[in-house]
């Protein structure tokens, strides 16, 4: 794929990064087919032994209430905040992002949050009068044609601190996506309107990392 960077270190699959995506909750099997097309070694993570064998995560969109206490539930929380502690690279989409928010705004009663993002996110931003829509964005990191992003009951990201970079903002200014170091967010899910291009700059974070 032209521009994409180099995603393998060899021509067959066993060369191909092995990129994980956490699989307990949402929908995971929509970024395993964005990433497996894009040539990665896509594969879901459930325990952390999985977690063990990936070069870069995708944390999905979904219910983050839920995913919280999966991950606690299925002892992922500490190998998780672990893995982001010592700089795995991490994508977060929508529920994905929030959970590596350092902070939410109307979470979850006891919800808590793997963080690492040093941002401030408020869940289901777009209240209920408005909790789906799509629209085009500007995103000039990834070039010139803007990106097509569905938000599903999303969040926005209302403070960042001084190592985040915004990637994206609604015209109104709101954030909804930003990037510090290995960590990578949107408050919108490319992975459902064909939009591949911030899994790629995802898989060049992972290969530069
Ligand atoms: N509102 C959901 C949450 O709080 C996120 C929705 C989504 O991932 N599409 O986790």
């Amino acid at each position: 794929m032209a521009g994409s960077g180099p995603l393998h270190t060899g021509s067959s699959s066993a060369g191909a990064l092995p990129i994980g995506v956490l699989a307990l909750q949402g929908d995971f099997r929509e970024h395993l087919a964005v990433l497996g097309g894009l040539g990665a070694d896509a594969r879901s993570v459930r325990t952390p032994e999985q977690l063990a064998s990936v070069r870069g995560l995708v944390i999905p969109g979904g219910e983050s209430t839920v995913m919280d206490k999966l991950t606690r539930a299925f002892d992922l929380a500490e190998p998780l905040r672990d893995a982001i502690t010592a700089g795995l690279p991490v994508y977060g989409t929508c529920a994905g992002l929030i959970m590596i928010a350092d902070r939410i705004i109307d979470g979850g009663r006891d919800q808590q949050t793997l963080g690492g993002f040093d941002v401030t996110v408020r869940r289901n931003a777009f209240g209920s009068q408005t909790d789906s829509f799509e629209t085009d964005l500007d995103v000039p990191e990834l070039g010139d044609v803007p990106v097509h992003a569905a938000f599903i009951r999303a969040p926005v990201i209302e403070q960042a601190g001084p190592d985040v970079t915004t990637l994206a903002s609604l015209d109104d200014g709101r954030v909804v996506a930003a990037r510090q170091g290995n960590l990578l967010g949107t408050s919108f899910h490319p992975e459902m309107t064909g939009e591949h291009r911030f899994h790629e700059l995802f898989l060049r974070m992972v290969a530069a990392a």
